[in-house]
């Protein structure tokens, strides 16, 4: 009998719903063609449009099925309107990640050869690295709970060692993996600011403990500011980047960059049990509504689901569908004759989804 994984999608807030319906018409349309797995939905409601009409963010029972899901798809929450009394935004996607303890933010950066993009790649390079960003401690440990009085605000951050030995195992055994796929050295580097803060001499020390537990692999260092410097200037020296929350969230957006914007770039938030698979940006407000949205970042975060699932539950149909999904995108973005305004073109929303559509049924047919 074929595997049924049950998907919790959250359309979220404004291009949202415009992003997440082709991708999910995407993956049905898949596991239908499949014998090897299927796949069912349950679209949950959270984010700032729910917050506004019923004053719940992030309701219980949501977060349950969630929970109980095989894995969770989520386009993008918040609107910048939309805020709790103390000021801050509405954000269920960061909720998630403390309540499921996603630890691991994936964060892959590629750019193929002749793709277009900010960067002009040296004959023969290509940009292939992931960034792992700690996703439930660092600076966003105290989110919402900041003390602020007339003349002083203060934010802590908070480093553990029990998150960080399975951050650090997650980087090596991903770098292992990329290694067998020869898609990387075998190398991971911790990114910190261990020369300034007692915290990140810390989180290295753990890093170093743990790199020795990967004999075969490559373990070093780098300063934060050091890394963003070296992301523009010489991207294709990295493998796995593994580093701190506010560090990864701010280095995460300079890969998007690399990439030629927000719209092409997915993220995985991988926990010990559970998983959420959204685009890098936001729900992009002033573009909603009008069917211009870049669907591909979602559309390869929904590819990386298929992937996680497949290495998860050792079904090679997933991961086969996984990584033909995000050669279809990377098909498309290489064409170039079918893009949205974000990349330079004046595809739609749909356009952009059915040019996937259409790139599988070729590769598929080949
Ligand atoms: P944003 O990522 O929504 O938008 C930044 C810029 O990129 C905008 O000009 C937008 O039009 C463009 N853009 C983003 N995604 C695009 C896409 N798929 N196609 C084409 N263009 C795209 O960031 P922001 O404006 O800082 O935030 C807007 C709202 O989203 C805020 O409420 C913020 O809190 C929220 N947000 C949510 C998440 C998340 O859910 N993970 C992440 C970041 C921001």
């Amino acid at each position: 009998m074929t595997d049924t994984f049950e998907i919790a999608v959250f359309e979220g807030d404004g291009i949202g719903p415009e992003i997440t319906a082709p991708t999910v018409a995407l993956l049905k349309q898949m596991a239908a063609a499949s014998t090897g797995y299927d796949l069912s939905f349950a679209t949950l409601p959270a984010g700032a449009g729910h917050y506004a009409k019923t004053g719940e963010s992030l309701p219980k029972e949501s977060l349950r099925i969630a929970g109980e899901a095989d894995a969770i798809l989520l386009s993008a929450m918040g609107l910048p309107d939309v805020r709790y009394p103390d000021g801050t935004e509405i954000s269920p996607q960061i909720e998630l990640r403390m309540a499921f303890g996603l630890f691991a933010g994936v964060r892959p950066v590629n750019v193929r050869a002749g793709q277009p993009g900010p960067l002009t790649l040296p004959e023969g390079r290509e940009i292939d690295f992931v960034l792992i960003r700690e996703s439930t401690e660092g600076l966003f440990y105290s989110m919402g709970a900041g003390e602020v009085t007339e003349t002083e605000a203060r934010e802590t951050l908070r480093i553990t060692r029990e998150v960080s030995e399975q951050l650090f195992r997650f980087s090596f055994d991903l770098a292992q993996s990329r290694k067998q796929q020869g898609r990387g050295p075998g190398r991971v580097t911790c990114v910190d600011k261990a020369n300034v803060f007692r915290a990140f001499a810390f989180f290295r020390g753990i890093f170093d403990e743990i790199a020795v537990e990967y004999p075969d692999l490559a373990a070093d260092h780098a300063y934060v500011d050091a890394t963003a410097l070296w992301m523009v200037q010489k991207p294709w020296d990295f493998d796995v980047l593994v580093t701190e929350n506010m560090f990864g969230d701010i280095l995460s957006d300079l890969g998007a960059g690399l990439m030629g914007g927000l719209g092409l770039a997915p993220s995985a938030d991988i926990g010990l049990k559970q998983a959420v698979f959204q685009p890098c940006h936001g729900s992009a407000p002033d573009i909603a509504g009008q069917g211009v949205a870049n669907p591909h970042a979602m559309i390869l975060s929904a590819a990386m689901m298929l992937d996680w699932l497949g290495i998860k539950h050792d079904n090679a149909a997933l991961r086969a569908d996984g990584a033909r999904l995000r050669e279809a995108v990377e098909a498309v973005v290489a064409r170039g004759d079918c893009l949205t305004r974000d990349l330079g073109g004046t595809a739609g929303t749909d356009e952009a989804a059915g040019a996937v559509r259409a790139m599988l049924q070729t590769a598929q047919a080949a």
